[in-house]
């Protein structure tokens, strides 16, 4: 019986590029615009509030290769190349033909896939003299990783952590503090926005847009401090892009290519890290992979959000977007335990989805932590709870192979572990989740207020 196969590549073999799928994709994604003028925002608006040369990644419709920066490179180092596995014990255990492998970017010390971005945005800071960032985290990945990437280049953090997320996973702003960031929740009484939040609802327990809202109003207001973000834009996913670079370049030695990608997505950095590379070879015609994003039923905005121009934060201070959106007024069910909360999807998954090149499936909360127990119990890994989307995902392909016969290969991303989400596992365990779907009424409120710009 083969229990688990890795493929791991050599440090000379890391790539030294990230690819920027913009400059490839058959139909450009719309352009950010000013909320009140409504025009297209240039590089040098964004760098307002992020470093310059995020902000030119962001809107680089023009470079697919973009060199990674030389101390970025070493710093990938300390964790990279990331392991793919063949994942034979789960494959056994649901007795499929498919071949099944995950790409397992929870082997660094942070726990997820979000430091790969951290360190190249702490990394343009720094050469560009600034002193400070800041961020918003939910249940806490993006703000360690931010955290210590800040502490390898010298920065000071300050991170607004959604308050109910604060409360539910104490550890992460241990781990935060830990590397000398400074932490509170959001909403809090530190910003205007936060402020603003509590007169209208003192019991507001935050939300991704709430603490979106105080770090971009702190960047703002702050010399020499930049607001950072660890998913949903442009610049994110071309950072993540590694991981599906890494995973070609794996996947090769395991002399198979994928049929489906799948992952798990919140605002798509670790969908569109795995998946982008491997898309380009759909543009070309030369493949015809299915991309699948696994979102919770409870935060559907892929399969029942709607395309239009809308705000990334709860007040209403980032430029406009145009995404599949609840409206950023939407507010995920408390009992909702997975993570994956943010409203909006990214412009460059948002047009793929348009363009079909992709598309979204919800699973039920229920069915994330099946699949993450089972998946515990064959691989001997702890899922991070958004990551057992993407297991339930590619679950259900397994399954559906067993009923063809046929021997598709399966590729997924393992986001993260979930060893500092046990409350989420404790909780599933002792039977006190349970599944919640959105009614169109739910779902009519948060979307109320939208321009209808497209
Ligand atoms: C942040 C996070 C996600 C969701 O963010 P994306 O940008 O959609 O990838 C998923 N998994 C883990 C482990 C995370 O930390």
């Amino acid at each position: 019986m083969t229990k688990q196969k890795r493929f791991i590549l050599q440090e000379s073999e890391i790539p030294t590029k990230w690819y920027n799928i913009q400059a490839e994709m058959p139909n450009k994604p719309l352009p950010p615009i000013h909320p009140a003028t409504h025009q297209p925002l240039t590089a040098e608006d964004l760098a307002h509030i992020f470093s310059l040369e995020c902000s030119k990644q962001e809107l680089d419709q023009e470079h697919a290769w973009i060199d990674i920066p030389e101390p970025v490179l070493e710093m990938y180092k300390y964790y990279r190349a990331t392991p793919l596995v063949r994942a034979y014990a789960l494959e056994e255990a649901l007795d499929t033909p498919a071949h099944i492998y995950f790409k397992n970017e929870s082997v660094n010390p942070l726990g997820s896939h979000k430091i790969n971005s951290a360190l190249p945005q702490c990394y343009y800071c720094k050469e560009e003299g600034i002193t400070n960032v800041t961020t918003e985290t939910g249940a806490g990945q993006w703000g360690a990783a931010l955290s210590y990437a800040a502490k390898v280049f010298g920065l000071e953090t300050a991170v607004y952590q959604v308050k109910i997320s604060m409360q539910q996973k104490p550890y992460r702003s241990s781990i935060m503090r830990t590397f000398g960031a400074t932490v509170e929740g959001s909403p809090s009484m530190s910003t205007r926005a936060g402020k603003d939040i509590i007169t209208h609802d003192p019991t507001h327990t935050g939300s991704l847009g709430t603490a979106i809202s105080e770090a971009v109003e702190l960047a703002t207001t702050t010399p020499n401090c930049k607001y950072t973000l660890g998913s949903v834009l442009n610049h994110v996913s071309l950072h993540q892009s590694i991981i599906g670079l890494e995973a070609e370049l794996q996947m090769q030695m395991a002399g198979e290519y994928p049929d489906k990608v799948i992952a798990c997505f919140g605002g798509g950095s670790n969908f569109g890290g795995i998946a982008f590379p491997f898309m380009r070879h759909n543009f070309t015609g030369e493949r015809q992979t299915e991309f699948i994003a696994a979102e919770p039923a409870s935060c559907p905005k892929l399969t029942r959000g709607v395309f239009d121009y809308d705000f990334g934060d709860e007040a209403g201070y980032t430029p406009l977007l145009p995404m599949y959106t609840l409206g950023h007024e939407f507010k995920p069910a408390n009992i909702h335990a997975g993570g994956l909360r943010y409203h909006g999807a990214g412009v460059i998954v948002s047009q793929l989805i348009k363009d079909g090149y992709m598309h979204g499936v919800d699973i039920p909360q229920l069915e994330s932590f099946e699949a993450g127990i089972l998946f515990s119990r064959t691989e001997g890994i702890i899922p991070a709870p958004e990551s057992n989307h993407a297991i339930a995902a590619t679950i259900r392909e397994a399954l559906k192979c067993k009923v063809t016969g046929e021997e598709k290969v399966l590729l997924f991303n393992l986001s993260g572990h979930g060893l500092i989400d046990m409350t989420a596992y404790d909780q599933f365990i002792n039977g006190d989740l349970r599944n919640y779907k959105l009614t169109d009424e739910d779902l009519a409120k948060g979307m109320a207020n939208l321009p209808h710009l497209i």
